[in-house]
C-alpha cells in the first residue's frame, strides 16, 4: 500500500495561478522525474507558504496524494540560490535552464543525474561571470542525460574519426559529418542530411571541450565572441529540432543581448 504522506527533494521549474488561491507548480525530482503538484493557498497574502515556494529554489517537500495532483502540506528550503536573483541576465539563464528541464524531463521517470546537473548548475549559476559559456555546457549535459548526445568525435554516416578539418555539422543525423559523406555519399545518410551546414574545426574543438570536461576545468576557457555566437546557433538548432518547438526564455536571452550592443 501506498503511503498517504511522503517526501521528495524537488526544484521548481514553473508555477501556475489555479483557482482563487492555489499554485501549481512543476518542479524536478531526482525519483520521479517531472511532477506536478499543487500548492495551496500559496497566493494568499498571509501564507507562510508562499514565501517557500520561489521559482528555482532547491526544496524539500511533504506530500499528501491528491485525485489528481499531490498536495504539499509542508516546505522546507535546501538552498534558494539567491545570489542569481540578484541580476537579470542570471535570472534569464535560470529560466532557460527550468525550461529545457520542463521539456525535455519524463514524468514518473527517475533521472538522479538530471537533478544534479539543476542543482549544480542554479548554484554555479549564481557565481559565474560566463552564464553564456555556462548555458552551452549545461545544454551538452542534459542532451546527454536524456539521451541526445550529438555525437562530436566520429562521423555519424561511417564511423571514422574525424579529421581536423572543416566537417559538417547535422542535426537530423545526430552529429558531426566528414566531407566525404556529406558531399558524395548523402543518399547513405538519415534525412539524406539536407540540414548538414559546415561546422569550423575551432567549433568543434569547442563543443569536444565542453562535451568531456567537468565545469571547473570549463569555466576558464576564454573564448571570442565569435567563436561563442557559432557554438550557440549550432547547439541551439540542435536542441529546437528534438523538442520539434521554439523556447520562450530564448527570444527573452536575445532581447537582453540587444539590449547591450
Ligand atoms: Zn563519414
Amino acid at each position: 500500500m501506498r503511503e498517504r504522506l511522503y517526501r521528495v527533494q524537488a526544484i521548481i521549474l514553473k508555477r501556475t495561478d489555479a483557482g482563487e488561491a492555489d499554485r501549481l507548480l512543476t518542479v524536478l525530482t531526482p525519483d520521479l522525474g517531472k511532477l506536478r503538484v499543487n500548492a495551496k493557498g500559496a497566493r494568499k497574502p498571509a501564507s507562510r507558504k508562499s514565501g517557500y515556494v520561489e521559482l528555482f529554489s532547491h526544496v524539500e517537500f511533504l506530500l499528501a496524494r491528491g485525485h489528481q495532483v499531490d498536495v504539499v502540506t509542508q516546505v522546507d528550503t535546501r538552498d534558494a540560490f539567491s545570489p542569481l536573483r540578484e541580476n537579470l541576465e542570471r535570472m534569464g539563464y535560470a529560466y532557460y535552464f527550468a525550461e529545457l528541464m520542463d521539456r525535455f524531463a519524463e514524468e514518473g521517470t527517475e533521472n538522479h543525474a538530471l537533478f544534479e546537473l539543476l542543482r549544480t548548475a542554479l548554484g554555479w549559476l549564481g557565481e559565474t561571470d560566463a552564464p553564456i559559456l555556462l548555458a552551452r555546457f549545461f545544454e551538452l549535459r542534459l542532451l546527454h542525460h536524456v539521451g541526445y548526445r550529438p555525437q562530436l568525435f566520429e562521423c555519424v554516416n561511417c564511423a571514422k574519426p574525424v579529421e581536423p578539418i572543416e566537417n559538417y555539422f547535422s542535426v537530423e543525423a545526430g552529429g558531426v559529418l566528414d566531407p566525404e559523406c556529406t558531399l558524395n555519399r548523402r543518399e547513405q545518410i538519415a534525412g539524406h542530411a539536407r540540414d548538414a551546414e559546415p561546422i569550423s574545426l575551432t567549433a568543434l574543438k569547442i563543443l569536444r571541450y565542453l562535451q568531456t570536461r567537468e565545469w571547473e576545468t570549463v569555466r576558464g576557457l576564454k573564448l571570442r565572441a565569435n567563436e561563442l555566437a557559432e557554438v550557440e546557433t549550432i547547439l541551439l538548432r540542435y536542441i529546437t529540432h528534438h523538442l520539434e518547438r521554439q523556447l520562450k526564455s530564448v527570444e527573452f536571452l536575445w532581447e537582453l543581448k540587444s539590449l547591450r550592443s
